[in-house]
């Protein structure tokens, strides 16, 4: 498509020198592939021996849901040292760099990469295929805003004998807004602020493993995923940015106690 109208409102170069500036301190990786020209970056966090715990953190699938992206760098910035030998990261902080220039969900074909995991024609999912399916991860963490909502709420996706993490999670956010008050989303039921998914409703649902979390469940790379979803028309940048980092925190806290 390549959309005529388009405007560009951000510029990724920005992202880029702040992914460049982590590698320069205790992160490791780089670019892992080329999408519309600029570089998506893949990069790792490792002790000197192996961590108990091994996370995949990503942000950047939807261009229009930027703190998730700047989330996610504060995290790193502000956190990375400290967690070196705690738990291992793999982190893909980006992989719609033209979204986030033009602030669209989309690709710049016009297509949301994130319903596309059951194929393997777009570029962007062979490259996180490539990098990822062989991996395994004890947890995915992932960063999205939806514009529709006023509450903030999250995604569970779990095998039914992993710990849930969401209730605690929303606790720990409570008092920056208000929680999504609806009984579902996007066709799953919610209950104060959490969409716990397991198995059986992923059966039932049926959406496959077209979003990139349930792709890593469905192929055994993570069976737990937390999607984060912050209010992005509802609450302002730096309450969605700090909503999000209290998210990543209080995995730490919870699933690797110091
Ligand atoms: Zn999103």
């Amino acid at each position: 498509m390549k959309s005529q109208e388009a405007v560009k409102l951000r510029n990724y170069g920005d992202l880029v020198d702040r992914y460049d500036a982590l590698l320069g301190r205790c992160f490791d990786g780089g670019p892992a592939g080329e999408i519309d020209r600029m570089p998506v970056y893949h990069m790792t966090l490792r002790g000197d021996s192996p961590a108990p715990q091994r996370w995949l953190l990503g942000a950047g699938m939807h261009g229009d849901e930027p703190a998730g992206h700047l989330a996610l760098l504060e995290f790193l910035e502000q956190d990375g040292e400290k967690l070196r030998g705690r738990v291992d990261l793999d982190v893909m902080p980006c992989i719609n760099p033209w979204g986030y220039e033009y602030d669209r969900r989309e690709n710049s074909d016009g297509i949301d990469i994130n319903r596309c995991f059951e194929e393997e024609a777009l570029e962007e999912v062979r490259l996180c295929k490539g990098l990822l399916e062989s991996e395994r991860f004890d947890l995915f963490l992932e960063f999205h805003e939806d514009w529709e909502f006023e509450g903030y709420y999250l995604f569970e996706v779990r095998q039914e004998e992993m710990n849930r993490l969401g209730p605690a999670l929303i606790d720990a956010i409570r008092s920056h807004g208000p929680i999504y008050r609806h009984p579902e989303v996007e066709g799953f039921p919610v209950m104060d602020g959490v969409a716990d998914a397991t198995p059986p409703l992923l059966a039932r649902h049926g959406i496959g493993s077209k979003p990139l979390p349930l792709w890593l469940f469905h192929a055994g790379v993570s069976y737990h995923t937390i999607t984060s979803e912050t209010p992005s028309k509802h609450w302002d940048a730096d309450t969605r940015i700090a909503t999000h980092l209290s998210i990543a925190r209080n995995c730490v806290e919870l699933l690797t106690p110091a």
